[in-house]
This record gives C-alpha cells, sequence and structure tokens, in this order.
C-alpha cells in the first residue's frame, strides 16, 4: 500500500470509528434516558402499591371513620350525612314525577310516569344539558336560572297524557351531588363545592330555595318534594328495581357512596326513630383519608393546585375528573428527565388537565399491536408525534397503574361498608345477598377499572360471602330516583 492509500485508509477508518462513537454514545444516551423514564415509572408503580392486606388497612380504616362520623357532627372526615330518607320507594308509587340531576360536568332534566305494584315505570324521558364551564365558577343565580331554563323548555315539551289533574302542581324530586346538610327531605344547605365547581354565594344557602327562586323567574311551576344527591337517588332506584339493594356507589367525575343504616346505631340523630327502623346515610366518602392510602408526589402535587387543597383525597385517587391529570402528570416528569417524548418538554403536556380520563381509558384499551390509539391520543392532544412503540407501551403501563390503584381502593372502600353493615362475613342460616347499586361514567365506561374493582372486591371477601355480593350497573339510577323519592315524598302523598 503506498502512502496515500495508508492516508486514506486512516481517515476512513477514524471516519468509521467516530460515527461507531457517535452511534454508540447516542444508543447509550437514548438507553440511558429511557432507564430513566422506567425508573420513574417503577417507583411511582412501586408508591401506587395496594396489595391486599393494605387494602383491608384502608377497608378498616373507612369503617372506622364511618362510625365516627355517625356519632357526632365533625367528628370525622366522613360526614356521614343524613339524608331523611328513611323509607325508600316501595314499588306502589303512582303519577308523573319530574327530576332534576346535577353534580358534574351535565345535567339532567327528567320525566317519569309511574304505574303502582302492578306496571312500574311506564315511561321514562330525559334531556342532558352540559354545563358552560363560566357557569360552574360564576354566581348561584347564574348557574340556577340556566338550569331553571332548560327545565321550562323541557316542560313545555310535556304531552297531554302526562298533564295533571287540575290544581295538583308538578313535583320533582332534586338530585344536587355536593355536600348538603339536610334538615328534611326538601331542605338543605350547601357546605362546598367539589368536582370542580366554585360558586362562593350558595356555599351555605338553601339549595331547594335557590332552585325554587330560579325556577319562579323562569316561569317553572314545581314543588320539589325531595332534595338527594345521586348515591341517595342511585340507593332508590335500586332498591325499587331490586330488594337487596343495600349500598349504592358513584363513581364518575367525582365519586360517593351511600347506604342503609340502622337508626339506631347513629348517635347524632336526635329525631324521631322511623317505622322503618331505617336511615340512608350518604357518606360523601370522597373525603375519605388515611395514612394507609398509598400517595405519592404526584397526588400531592395535584391535591395543591386544586380548587380544593386537602379535601377530597379519596376522590382524588380513584374518580374520573382526577385520574388522566395523575397520569399527565407522571408523563410529564417522564419528558423532564428522559427523552422519551422528544429533546423538550411536549409544551401541552404542561396544561392541567389536559389529559382527560376518556382518553386516558381510550388509551388502556388499545390493544391494537403498534398501539395505533395511544400514537393518535399523544400527538392529538399532547402533540407529540412519532413516538417509539417503547414510548406508547409506557403510557398503557402508566394508564394501568393509575387505573388499578384507583379501582382498588373503591373496592377497598367498599369492603368498609361491607364491614359497617355486617355483611362481610357469612352468618348461620339464609345466605344475606347485597347488591352494591354502581353508577357513574368511569364505572360504565372504563372497562379495565371496572373489572378491577370488582374483582378486588371478591378478592377481599371470603369465597362464601363473595357468592352474595354482586355490583350491579343501574343507569341513571340518581335521576330516575330522585322522581321515585319525590313519589314518595309527596305532598299529596294520602
Ligand atoms: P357526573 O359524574 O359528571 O355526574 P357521569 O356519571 O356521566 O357524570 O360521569 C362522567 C365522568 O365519567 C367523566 O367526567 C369522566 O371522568 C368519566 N368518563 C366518561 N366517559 C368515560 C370513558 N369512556 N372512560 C373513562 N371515564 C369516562
Ligand atoms: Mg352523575
Amino acid at each position: 500500500m503506498g502512502k496515500v492509500g495508508v492516508t486514506a485508509a486512516v481517515v476512513v477508518g477514524a471516519a468509521v470509528c467516530a460515527a461507531v462513537g457517535l452511534l454508540v454514545r447516542n444508543q447509550l444516551r437514548s438507553s440511558g434516558q429511557c432507564a430513566r423514564a422506567d425508573a420513574i415509572l417503577k417507583e411511582f408503580k412501586d408508591k401506587c402499591g395496594a396489595q391486599n392486606s393494605k387494602l383491608k388497612q384502608v377497608a378498616d380504616a373507612m369503617t372506622v371513620e364511618m362510625h365516627a362520623g355517625l356519632a357526632s357532627e365533625g367528628g370525622s372526615k366522613l360526614k356521614m350525612l343524613i339524608s331523611y330518607v328513611d323509607n325508600l320507594p316501595s314499588g306502589a308509587e303512582e303519577g308523573v314525577y319530574y327530576a332534576l340531576d346535577l353534580g358534574g360536568t351535565n345535567f339532567r332534566v327528567l320525566r317519569v310516569q309511574l304505574g303502582g305494584t302492578e306496571r312500574g315505570i311506564i315511561n321514562r324521558e330525559f334531556r342532558e344539558v352540559s354545563i358552560p364551564p363560566n357557569l360552574m365558577v360564576g354566581t348561584s343565580q347564574e348557574l340556577f336560572d340556566y338550569i331553571a331554563a332548560e327545565l321550562a323548555k323541557f316542560v313545555a315539551q310535556e304531552e297531554d297524557r302526562f298533564h295533571l289533574p287540575f290544581g295538583r302542581k308538578r313535583e320533582l324530586g332534586f338530585t344536587f351531588s355536593f355536600p348538603v346538610m339536610q334538615t328534611s327531605i326538601n331542605t338543605g344547605t350547601l357546605a362546598r363545592w367539589t368536582k370542580g365547581f366554585s360558586i362562593d354565594d350558595a356555599v351555605g344557602k338553601d339549595v331547594v330555595g335557590a332552585l325554587s327562586s330560579a325556577m319562579e323567574r323562569q316561569g317553572v311551576d314545581m314543588h320539589v318534594s325531595a332534595l338527594v344527591n345521586d348515591t341517595v337517588g342511585t340507593l332508590a332506584g335500586g332498591k325499587y328495581a331490586n330488594k337487596d339493594v343495600a349500598v349504592a356507589v358513584i363513581m364518575g367525575t367525582g365519586t360517593n357512596a351511600a347506604y342503609v343504616e340502622r337508626s339506631q346505631a347513629i348517635p347524632k340523630w336526635h329525631g324521631p326513630q322511623s317505622e322503618s327502623g331505617e336511615m340512608v346515610i350518604n357518606m360523601e366518602w370522597g373525603n375519605f383519608r388515611s395514612s394507609h392510602l398509598p400517595l405519592t408526589e404526584y397526588d400531592i402535587g395535584l391535591d395543591a393546585e386544586s380548587l380544593n387543597p386537602g379535601e377530597q383525597m379519596f376522590e382524588k385517587l380513584t374518580s374520573g375528573m382526577y385520574l388522566g391529570e395523575i397520569v399527565r402528570r407522571v408523563l410529564c416528569r417522564i419528558a423532564e428527565e428522559s427523552t422519551l417524548f422528544g429533546d423538550t418538554v411536549p409544551p401541552k403536556l404542561k396544561t392541567p388537565f389536559i389529559l382527560r380520563t376518556p382518553d386516558m381509558s381510550a388509551m388502556h384499551h388499545d390493544t391494537s399491536y403498534d398501539l395505533k390509539v395511544v400514537g393518535s391520543k399523544l400527538k392529538d392532544i399532547l402533540e407529540i408525534s412519532n413516538t417509539s412503540l417503547k414510548a406508547r407501551k409506557l403510557v398503557v403501563e402508566l394508564c394501568s397503574i393509575v387505573a388499578t390503584r384507583g379501582a382498588r381502593l373503591a373496592a377497598a372502600g367498599i369492603l368498609g361498608i361491607l364491614k359497617k353493615m355486617g355483611r362481610d362475613i357469612s352468618r348461620d342460616g339464609e345466605p344475606q345477598r347485597t347488591i352494591i347499586a354502581m353508577d357513574g361514567g368511569l364505572y360504565e365506561h372504563y372497562t379495565v377499572y371496572r373489572v378491577c374493582l370488582e374483582t378486588t372486591l371478591r378478592e377481599l371477601l371470603d369465597a362464601e360471602v363473595s357468592k352474595n355480593v354482586v355490583c350491579e350497573h343501574f343507569n341513571d339510577g340518581s335521576g330516575t330516583g330522585a322522581a321515585l323519592l319525590a313519589a314518595s315524598h309527596s305532598s299529596y302523598a294520602s
């Protein structure tokens, strides 16, 4: 080889070495970065751990708090509100009743025609309207006027066959799913807002009064016969359909539960003992908190920046308003500390609440081999394009961690209620059947979440008992239930 040839070989060799070096360095860098992403995910997963032993501690803590909340006003983070529903619908109710269901992003107006024991629900019509976000943080008059105006439109469409006898006012059951201190079946004051609502002038005020004045302004001539929340409504609707229903749980934008308590087991209740000896308790379990809850730095950050810091911790771990946001927060950290989503943090990823739970659920349910749905959601919502399969897989795993923790904690909460009711153990004689009436968009649409919740509950119960404890979906039980309660508490009742 001549001198030139040697030089050329050396130059080419050096170039190849440099190229290989760069490639290796890049690979090392990217695998190092991926390792960082994996490490963040693993750490998060470990902290979210909710093994059965932990869930049993959560359930026990729930039972303890239930006792404390029933013992005295303010005795617990669980308000254990007395609903004044001491008689669930019997099935004999008859006539046309209205309901209004407000408690999240949408509200529904309903008209239900009841045909007594023989015919049950003859007819049910409803209209669903979304609440403009500005009204969720405006004044109470604006919000209630908007609702009453929609109700007015709905009443105007009432067919002749529904018209009430002359001189009789239409009656309405109002499902208002926020913490309310009731003073009777149809009066109560708002304790505070949850689920993204923040209307200062309504807090501490008479809820039915606010609705009634708005109805008057909008020309709706109607009497509010029952004020309930969605859990109490669902319990009433569920029990009407099946007498074994004893608990209701809502997993939607927020979460809450209600159950039938013995009125003698409510020390803070000083009213008359009901004939049934029962009282429905609205737990407001979204505000449950315990040192056993597996909290992470992401949950603490979410809480601190929320509209209600320090409150509704159980809700912030389990419900539809927050699950997607927890995922976003973890992704944001991964984007900051690795190059899994590019060299810079995608700007959209920094926007709070941009990743909604329905989108998270769509990604989690993606079964395509290349995770197409995950890819397109990341692109459309977060403007992260060309994601690697590895990145998509990580996103699915993250959704799974967040959903699993939420669903398992919800199951633990239900176990806590069953314990309080003495329905977690088998007794001699006839097995007692317990149906948990479930509703809410999260439970209804997030299949993996629902299956995990139900499987976990079975795991936590003894095999014998678990055969007789069933979660059943009651679609829009809360609205129908409110109409039923308006009927069973009708001011015209004989
Ligand atoms: P609300 O709780 O507002 O009264 P819903 O019971 O209909 O109303 O629940 C709506 C909530 O359910 C949404 O805010 C969302 O968090 C959740 N949700 C709706 N659709 C889905 C879905 N496909 N996957 C997961 N969660 C969903
Ligand atoms: Mg609802």
